[in-house]
């Protein structure tokens, strides 16, 4: 009986086969497993599912005879038919769920995770005895283990920080904030196929999807993710940074990289793509700014976030600190943009709609500040984003979502509620010119959803934002408003159709 290596699909790069110690070995068959019940499971975003198909099928294209590539209904079936009993090595799933289906398969090997930069071995060391979990302590550490940006002991260009010359709002009066255009991909005869096949599920197999599926617009193979890293590296990353907390309307991507998918999927290992962005700064071809700016998302928050899903562990995902119970409204769930008047979230639905991607601010300080605002339950909110963005999964949507986004885990990852009311979107975007409603107002027909939904948020958890010592200012605000009750009025009467 011949070994097999087993390869997810979000594990599709040349460092998932890579004989090193705890690889599989040079030529071992690989076997990859299309599942149609994961789109049964879950309404997925169409131009997600499209994606994730397209770099499936171009890895096993890839790797030709080497490879088996098997459409069943589950794993199980797939693993039955195609490798009986033989012996299987499978590299750490990314997700619980996948971890207890392989380890409970008396066959299979799980060998060590790759695709992050730290072994869970070491962050659980670090986290020991601590009692707080912050990703800034946590950054520094890893930067330090890894060698990262550092000249010696000390953080290379000076400062461990350049976050505050990176939450400029955006530029005055600019429609865009000019940066080279992203890479974008071509599609080919695998997208066809792939497209096809979507179709006849949706016409034949009762599978349902949400959003558009316009072109593909995320990298699917490792060509074209290199191709994807070049040209933000070369071209983009100088602008990373000022600008990354700001929105602009007619400027989605501005200088973001777009490389979570690829990141995420496995075509890119972030080790290669952190060592880029510093050689950029070590060569002169971006400011200290950027990188530090770019390195921290990935050797950061992206690292902090895998590590926390294992470590806070399977309860973390029915945390709902606030009890938040009101399920989505349908035209959340269907991402109908067009239903929404007030202008940012209409924007950011209508992105994701379209896209499956919108940056980091639409999804915190626009989707996810109105979850919270209005009081949804957090898994359904946590799902929603799984199910709708070309870059979700398990690991990154828990802490994200309940943790940073919706503070279901009463703080165990941020140390405040991330929610604002339309002065901080006006400030930080263009988007509340031309919107029926006016962020100053907390009353009448123009008072913005975002400032009544603040209020009526710090409202129903005075208490608990009163004890923080980061959040006791909004608590006291809220005394010094005389208003109060006629804002939780139209707050309340805001709720009932889209805002
Ligand atoms: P850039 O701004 O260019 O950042 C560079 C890279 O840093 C990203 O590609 C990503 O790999 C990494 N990164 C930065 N922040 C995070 C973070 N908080 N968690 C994980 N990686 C991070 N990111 C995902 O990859 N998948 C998700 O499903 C996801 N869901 C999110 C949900 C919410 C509510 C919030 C607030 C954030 C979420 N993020 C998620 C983090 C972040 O918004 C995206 O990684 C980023 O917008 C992707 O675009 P980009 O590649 O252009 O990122």
């Amino acid at each position: 009986m011949s070994d097999w290596h087993w390869l997810f699909g979000d594990q599709l790069g040349p460092h998932f086969l890579t004989p090193r110690a705890h690889g599989p070995a040079p030529n071992t068959p690989v076997l990859m497993i299309e599942s149609r019940s994961v789109f049964r499971r879950r309404r997925y975003h169409r131009a997600k599912a499209h994606l994730l198909l397209s770099a499936m099928r171009h890895r096993a294209a890839e790797l030709g005879d080497r490879v088996r590539y098997v459409r069943a209904e589950t794993y199980t079936a797939a693993l039955r038919d195609t490798v009986g009993d033989a012996p299987l090595t499978v590299h750490h799933p990314t997700s619980r769920a996948a971890h207890a289906f392989v380890t409970a398969v008396p066959t299979v090997r799980v060998l060590p995770a790759r695709g992050f930069l730290l072994p869970g071995e070491a962050f659980r060391s670090w986290a020991a005895g601590r009692e707080k979990l912050r990703h800034e302590d946590f950054y520094r550490w890893a930067r330090r283990e890894l060698d990262l940006l550092m000249d010696g002991g000390e953080p290379a260009g000076g400062r461990w920080n350049h976050d505050k010359a990176n939450r400029e709002p955006p530029p005055k009066d600019a429609r865009t904030l000019g940066a080279p255009a992203p890479y974008r991909p071509h599609e080919d005869d695998i997208d066809e196929e792939v497209r096809a096949d979507l179709d006849r599920w949706e016409r034949e197999e009762g599978i349902v999807f949400v959003g558009r599926d316009g072109p593909r617009l995320f990298p699917a193979s490792r060509r074209e993710a290199l191709a994807a890293l070049h040209r933000f590296i070369e071209h983009r990353l100088p602008g990373f940074g000022p600008h990354e907390d700001s929105v602009l309307a007619h400027d989605p991507v501005m200088s973001h990289s777009l490389l979570s998918s690829s990141l995420n999927l496995g075509l890119l290992d972030p080790a290669e793509v952190v060592s880029a962005a510093e050689q950029a700064w070590r060569d002169g071809r971006a400011p200290v700014r950027s990188a530090e700016g770019f390195v921290r998302q990935i050797a950061g928050w992206r690292e902090f976030v895998w590590h926390l899903y294992w470590y806070f562990g399977e309860d973390y995902r029915h945390r709902n600190a606030l009890g938040h119970h009101t399920p989505p409204p349908d035209w959340f769930l269907e991402l109908d943009a067009d239903a929404v008047t007030a202008r940012c979230l209409s924007t950011a639905l209508r992105q994701v709609r379209d896209t499956g991607w919108t940056h980091h601010i639409p999804r915190l300080m626009l989707l996810g500040s109105h979850a919270l605002q209005q009081g949804w339950d957090p898994r359904a909110v946590t799902d929603w984003f799984h199910r709708c963005f070309v870059d979700g999964y398990d690991w990154v949507m828990l802490p994200n979502v309940i943790g940073m986004s919706q503070y279901a885990d009463g703080g165990l990852m941020t140390t405040k509620p991330y929610t604002s009311a339309g002065a901080y979107i006006h400030r930080m975007s263009d988007l509340c010119g031309g919107c029926a409603y006016r962020p100053s107002d907390r009353t009448g027909d123009r008072a913005c959803p975002y400032t009544t939904g603040y209020w009526s948020f710090v409202h129903r958890h005075r208490a608990r934002l009163a004890a923080n010592p980061r959040t006791a200012r909004a608590a006291q605000g809220l005394e010094r408003l005389d208003d109060v009750q006629d804002v939780l009025r139209t707050h309340h009467r805001q709720t009932r159709t889209p805002p």
